[in-house]
């Protein structure tokens, strides 16, 4: 172990780790190996692959390359580590934190557009006489290539009739433009409307058909004498009044108003629709006139991906330009398919994508960049992946290390556990409770770990509990002919007051029909709307709680105690002290976001916001307060010997014992406690927070709620990020919200939850268009035994 790390030595050497939790952490990870991290959520994983051997690879990788950068990177901080020593470069595939624009798709950031773009410009077929184009004439991006009339956004933002006059049974007295200004404009308006000679007192949808137009549309604005029509108590004089059409005044208060008020105002008139020039298509006409195999670029677009492939693959054998850049698009289409991406389009939004589904674009896209001797850090990559893919998900990461790359895997997905090299367990448990390193080393030698999480499920015992008894629904949500993305007057019940599993491969259509169609026809509902959906069976459900993995917050000023509302309690008692009432402090001094109490260099932020190019989003510590947040006045009350500082750096299992005597804080901390969140720190912020915490919060401060009536509880993925003994946890509480007599529906990959479901809907057979159908419905058993469903055998293995 303690040879010198020369430039053969095989493995990369940490010594002294000491990231967030990690306990001054000695371990040697081989390179070219696929290693894998494993260990309970909260026990220092990321902090170790992440925040220190990634984060040590980009800081040596900036000070060689951007010396100029080098005082904002000291600012951040390097990891908190000795040495490491054979630390290759590094790229990290990271699921949190990726923010990509509004701009980006898939086609941008798999770099397929370009190459699309390039086989029209070079290879497509023109119409007679006309040009040839640049490639950047086909993107919409581009002032080139993007339509003049929607800039490229392929909407148009417009008035109508119906938008400017919502209500056609109103007059103009009465008020039939909604969309003019109120006071004394709006008034203005009318009565220059009345010395025009248009009847303001005859219903909307009464006038003539042109002096409606001409009201609403026209670009004349004449002039007038206007007698102001009296209201009873005030006289005007005679004055002249200019006339401007509503649709005139939207678009003028939208694009130049200095009124935030007034332009949100008049942005409610406005209706988006399909831009009429290059309808919705982006380009302008002259590139949409160019073609490659019968279609134009925005059609190729916008096909899925292995149908694209499909069009592109007879180009593929030529010997000319267009047979070389197609053959290189299919091939790198194809790494997609395997990775099970296939239903994508290149035209689909980065933000519509779920973080499994762009990281996997990530990774397939790392295949042609040839790069070797990097070590590539991953963070789930089996995360939205079906059983039924993960093999292929294994082979990609066998050839980026056959390609000579090392692969830091942060994994719980046993199948990628079982099939790694090696495995870095830390733990044993979570926050100040882990962040040892276990077991270092291949996967046969966990067996013998007595104090790994891991092992059970790597090595199982025999020891299964018994299948559970399915409950017995108390009634039936019925959603009838949905049709939304891939599904297609799709029909699908979800039996009441129990526990229902939506299952089916990538793309199948899960999210659409349950985080989108199911969540959203409830809420309307509920809202007292109709939805646009038939639904029989609503009036059962009282509440809909959506528990999904997105941040509590995006800044540092949200954390865990705003977000549960526990610190408004903890304020309250520090209102109440002595030493605050003498100097007349009330709650809302302890709060960090106002001015009184906060310390003003962060604004009560406790970081400052760094501009790093490469590294949007870093936070450096306040160099006032240290990361106190508050001002040293507030910082000398005290409550039980701690200021409001120490009480948000304390960690919720100490604050249980520290708040007992304060039983509004008290309840969330237990309902956090219970949820396994007891290591996380009360002020810990929310962009400090992974998915997972993000989402067991929200379970917990729906939990500490009383409840009443039946709550609809939808959760996409709940298992993302949890080791399988924290999915034991997290299955606990949901299965104890059906038992206290309400719904629970997730869409979920890890079989274990399917099998303990009372209730599984199945959606396939495939993904995108060979997707939208129920496949199978029923009990785990009979879902297990379905013909056709591509769920079914992993199921089944669940199942014994
Ligand atoms: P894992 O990856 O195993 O789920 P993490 O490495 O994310 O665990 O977290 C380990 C511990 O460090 C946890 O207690 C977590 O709350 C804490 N932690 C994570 N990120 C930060 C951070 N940016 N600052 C301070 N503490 C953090
Ligand atoms: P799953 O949850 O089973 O992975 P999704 O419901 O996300 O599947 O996707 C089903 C189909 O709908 C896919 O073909 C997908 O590309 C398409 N789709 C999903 N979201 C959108 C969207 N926002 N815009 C366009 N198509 C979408
Ligand atoms: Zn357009
Ligand atoms: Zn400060």
């Amino acid at each position: 172990m303690n040879r010198p790390a020369g430039a053969h030595d095989p493995y990369v050497r940490v010594r002294g780790a000491r990231e967030h939790n990690l306990r001054a952490v000695d371990v040697d990870i081989p390179r070219d190996a696929l290693v894998v991290f494993a260990g309970v959520s909260g026990s220092g994983k990321s902090s170790l692959a992440f925040g220190t051997l990634y984060a040590e690879a980009q800081r040596r990788y900036f000070e060689s390359v951007a010396p100029y950068a080098r005082r904002l990177i000291h600012q951040i901080g390097a990891p908190k580590v000795e040495e490491i020593t054979g630390l290759p470069p590094a790229v990290a595939l990271e699921q949190r934190r990726s923010a990509p624009t509004s701009r980006s798709s898939v086609g941008t950031v798999t770099t397929l557009s370009n190459s699309l773009r390039m086989l029209f410009s070079r290879a497509g077929t023109y119409p007679e006489g006309a040009p040839r184009l640049d490639s950047d004439a086909f993107s919409p991006n581009t002032p080139a290539g993007a339509c003049p009339e929607c800039h490229g956004l392929g909407t148009v933002h417009r008035v109508t009739e119906e938008s400017l006059v919502p209500d056609p049974a109103l007059s103009i007295r009465d008020g039939a433009i909604a969309a003019w200004p109120g006071a004394w404009q709006g008034k203005n308006l009318r009565d220059i409307l009345a010395a025009l000679g248009h009847d303001i007192d005859r219903p909307w949808r009464d006038l003539p058909r042109a002096d409606r137009d001409w009201i609403l549309f026209t670009d004349e604005q004449p002039v007038v004498t206007v007698h102001p029509v009296r209201d009873a108590e005030r006289i005007q004089r005679p004055y002249k009044g200019t006339y401007m059409s509503a649709r005139r005044y939207v678009l003028h208060t939208v694009a130049d108003s200095r009124s935030a008020t007034l332009r949100a105002r008049a942005e409610r008139h406005l209706v988006s629709a399909r831009c009429p020039r290059c309808d919705g298509r982006r380009l302008r006409p002259e590139a949409l006139a160019v073609t490659v195999a019968g279609h134009d670029i925005a059609a190729l677009a916008a096909l899925p991906l292995s149908r694209l492939a499909t069009v592109l693959r007879p180009l593929a054998t030529g010997e000319d330009a267009a047979g070389t850049l197609a053959a290189d698009l299919v091939s790198r289409i194809e790494v997609l398919t395997e990775l099970g991406l296939g239903y994508l389009g290149t035209d689909r939004p980065t933000p519509t994508l779920s973080a499994g589904e762009l990281q996997r674009l990530r990774l397939a896209t790392q295949l042609r960049s040839g790069l070797f001797g990097v070590v590539y850090v991953l963070d789930e990559p089996s995360a939205g992946l079906h059983p039924a893919d993960s093999a292929a998900l294994l082979t990609v990461l066998d050839r980026l290390k056959a390609a000579g790359n090392s692969l830091f895997v942060v994994e719980h997905h046993l199948d990628v556990v079982r099939r790694a090299d090696w495995i870095v367990e830390v733990g044993p448990r979570a926050g100040e409770h882990g962040g040892r390193v276990l077991y270092s080393g291949p996967p046969a030698g966990l067996a013998d770990v007595a104090e790994s999480a891991t092992r059970r499920f790597v090595f199982p015992d025999g020891t299964a509990p018994p299948p559970r008894t399915p409950r017995a629904p108390s009634g039936t949500l019925r959603l009838r002919g949905v049709t939304r993305h891939n599904l297609r007057d799709l029909d699908a019940d979800f039996p009441l007051g129990v526990f229902t599993a939506v299952t089916g491969v990538s793309g199948s259509g899960k999210s659409t029909l349950v985080g989108q169609v199911l969540a959203d026809t409830v809420a309307a509902h509920l809202d007292g709307q109709g939805g646009d959906v038939a639904a029989e069976g609503l009036d059962a459900v009282d509440r809909l709680v959506r528990v999904d993995q997105r941040p509590i917050g995006r800044t540092p000023r949200s954390n865990l105690a705003t977000y549960t509302g526990l610190f408004d309690a903890v304020r309250k008692v520090f209102a109440a002290t002595d030493g605050a009432r003498a100097l007349g402090y009330t709650a809302g001094r302890f709060s960090f976001n106002v001015t009184a109490g906060r310390c003003e260099v962060c604004q009560g932020e406790g970081f400052v916001a760094v501009e790093l190019l490469f590294l949007p989003g870093s936070y450096a510590p306040c160099t006032a307060c240290h990361g106190a947040r508050y001002n040293p006045e507030t910082l000398e009350i005290t409550y039980r010997g701690a200021n409001i500082a120490e009480v948000l750096d304390m960690t919720v299992d100490t604050a249980t014992g520290f708040l007992a005597d304060v039983p509004a804080a008290l309840r969330s901390l237990r309902t956090l406690q219970d949820v396994g969140l007891g290591y996380l720190r009360l002020g810990q912020p929310a962009t400090e927070l992974s998915g997972g915490e993000a989402q067991r919060i929200k379970l917990a401060t729906e939990l500490q709620r009383a409840h009443r009536g039946h709550t609809l509880y939808v959760l996409d993925e709940p298992t993302t990020g949890l080791h399988p003994a924290d999915t034991e946890l997290l299955l606990r509480q949901l299965h104890g919200l059906v038992d206290a007599g309400h719904t629970v529906v997730v869409v979920e990959h890890d079989m274990t939850v399917a099998a303990g479901a009372d209730h599984v809907l199945d959606l396939g057979p495939g993904g995108g268009a060979e997707g939208g159908r129920i496949v199978a419905a029923g009990t785990p058993e009979e879902v297990a035994a379905a013909p056709g469903s591509a769920t079914a055998s992993y199921l089944k293995a669940a199942l014994s």
